[in-house]
């Protein structure tokens, strides 16, 4: 291939690889693009999934409440208690506040355990109104008398506004999910509708992290963040009911799915554990992908101040196993390189077989113009050596031919003779006849040597009628037959004129042989000298040089 098209192979070769790595690169973005795009509405579905658990749970949760609330004995019972505890001087009251609450306890036992094993209810807690004196826990009897207004605000509200309430709340030992209602009964003594306090019907995270599996085959984590852990709860249960996600991290784990999900967060690199809002991250854990959707947490008294805009007080973490979608974006990819790499090398063979077909082909035209040029100079050449009329050598061009044909002999050693021709009475033709007819007489004169000279021997129009005849490998006694017979057709051919003329026509001839210490002029010279010689003797006649 020539240097200019090496050096355009050089350039499209480049613009070829640029235009090809530009493909994988955009390609692999817009792939990348697409899985992001598709997590992000991943972790949409599952936030809105999410959504729907917690408020199926808190619906269970206030469904449970108002029908235990709603049973007349358990109302009167709980108005028996409050009476009680007011008249034994209000806390955990005296020996008639115990009476009620024991048989408060026994009207609902029943009926608590069954709500534990079928709704995975933790908590069942009355608590008297105004704010919140706990009276019975039937979760745990033995604990009551306290009071709560500063960590159970979802109670004090919902005395307050005598509305049942939702909500999620940290508690002195545990987070709840809280359904709440007021218990109103009728009080015979005063005879009307009295409000006497609230029933709290809770659950933990665990269950909505149990829902969120099973639904939807997601595995999850509930996380806290320690300033919220720290103001809420009491010191001694942070380290024993909790545990951090990782040593640094600044957050407590409330609930996991399965230690697996405790392990893949912790392992994620991105998620320092104090980010805020909806997000997604990616992770590798054990050989898989995962993507951990991040979904903020409001407990109950931020939801309610800010409509939960801010004030977060945990997370979610939803894992999602996205090993099939990422191998489908690596299988992408890994497709995307072998097309390039095909691409390139098919078309860089084309471009070359095409670039090289392309410098053949100039390389023919190029090749057919050198051949015409050097046609035309010879010919040019050729012309320039030859004489107009007659197509022999020119004076030039015999002398040149003449000292090349010397040159070999000189090395050969062979004998190389000359014969010099001149027209006798030539001026007189010419006269009698005109010029045309003396040229016609020149051209035939011209062919009659030729005819006689071998393929060897060098022809040329010494002068304007005198001929030369270089004879290599040729003695004298050879070139002195050779000239007698030139002459003898010389004087026998006939020249018919155009114009109808018959002319006949003599010679005179000397001949020379090159001894090889003699240059060209000599050799010449000699020829020459004969010739004259011959014209003094008479003409039509060979002279042989002494
Ligand atoms: P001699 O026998 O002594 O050679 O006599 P000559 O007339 O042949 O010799 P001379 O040298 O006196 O004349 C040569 C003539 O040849 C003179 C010239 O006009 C003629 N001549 C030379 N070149 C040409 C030519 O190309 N065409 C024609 N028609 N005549 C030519
Ligand atoms: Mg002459
Ligand atoms: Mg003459």
């Amino acid at each position: 291939m020539p240097n200019r098209n090496k050096k355009i192979f050089l350039l499209l070769s480049l613009l070829i690889l640029f235009s090809d790595v530009m493909f994988v690169v955009i390609n692999h973005y817009a792939s990348e693009r697409s899985l992001h795009e598709s997590l992000e509405k991943q972790s949409q579905t599952i936030q809105n999934s999410f959504s729907l658990t917690m408020s199926l749970v808190y619906e269970n949760m206030l469904q449970l409440a108002s029908f235990v609330g709603n049973d007349r004995k358990v109302q009167q019972l709980f108005l028996k208690g409050k009476k009680a505890v007011e008249a034994e001087g209000g806390g955990v009251g005296g020996k008639d506040s115990a009476t009620v609450r024991e048989q408060l306890y026994e009207q609902v036992s029943p009926g608590w355990n069954l709500l534990m094993e079928q709704f995975d209810i933790r908590q069942l807690h009355f608590h008297l109104g105004p704010g919140s004196l706990s009276f019975l826990r039937v979760h745990r009897p033995d604990k009551f008398g306290d009071r709560m207004d500063d960590i159970r605000h979802i109670i004090v509200d919902t005395y307050d506004e005598m509305a049942s309430n939702t909500g999620f709340e940290t508690g002195r030992v545990y987070s709840g999910l809280r359904g709440t209602v007021p218990i109103i009964a009728h009080d015979a003594e005063v005879g009307r509708e009295v409000i006497v306090g609230v029933l709290e019907v809770g659950t933990s995270f665990k269950t909505v992290l149990k829902k969120l599996k099973s639904k939807s085959q997601v595995e999850s984590l509930v996380l806290l963040n320690e300033e919220h852990v720290k103001s809420t709860m009491w010191p001694q249960f942070i380290n024993s009911k909790l545990r951090r996600l990782s040593p640094d991290a600044p957050c407590y784990i409330e609930a996991a799915s399965s230690p697996i999900s405790i392990n893949i967060v912790r392992n994620c690199s991105a998620f320092s554990g104090s980010q805020d809002g909806l997000s997604t991250f990616r992770t590798w854990f054990n050989g898989r992908d995962y993507a951990i959707t991040r979904i903020p947490l409001y407990d109950y008294r931020a939801m309610k101040r800010s409509a939960g805009h801010n004030g977060s007080v945990g997370a979610v973490m939803v894992l999602t196993d996205i090993s099939s979608e990422v191998e489908l974006h690596e299988q992408q990819f890994r497709l995307n390189l072998i097309i390039a790499v095909f691409g390139f090398i098919i078309i860089e063979t084309l471009l070359f077989i095409s670039l090289r077909l392309a410098a053949n082909k100039l390389q023919t035209i190029i090749d057919k113009q050198i051949a015409e040029i050097v046609q035309l100079k010879n010919y040019f050449e050729e012309r320039s050596q030859r004489d107009g009329l007659t197509s022999l050598y020119n004076h030039r061009a015999f002398i040149e031919r003449l000292d090349e044909e010397m040159h070999r002999t000189k090395r050969l050693h062979s004998p190389f003779s000359l014969i010099m021709l001149d027209l006798d009475h030539f001026k007189r033709l010419n006269d009698t006849y005109g010029h045309g007819a003396g040229d016609e007489v020149l051209v035939a004169t011209a062919n009659c040597i030729g005819d006689m000279a071998r393929k060897s021997d060098i022809v040329g129009r010494y002068g304007g009628e005198e001929f030369c005849l270089a004879l290599p490998d040729t003695d004298l006694e050879s070139a002195q037959e050779l000239a007698e017979r030139l002459l003898e057709m010389i004087r026998t051919n006939l020249v018919h004129t155009s114009r109808g003329e018959v002319l006949s026509i003599t010679a005179s001839i000397g001949i020379s042989q090159w001894d090889e210490e003699s240059a060209i002029s000599g050799f010449i010279y000699a020829a020459d000298q004969a010739m004259y010689l011959a014209k003094e003797q008479g003409r039509d006649r060979v002279v042989v040089a002494s």
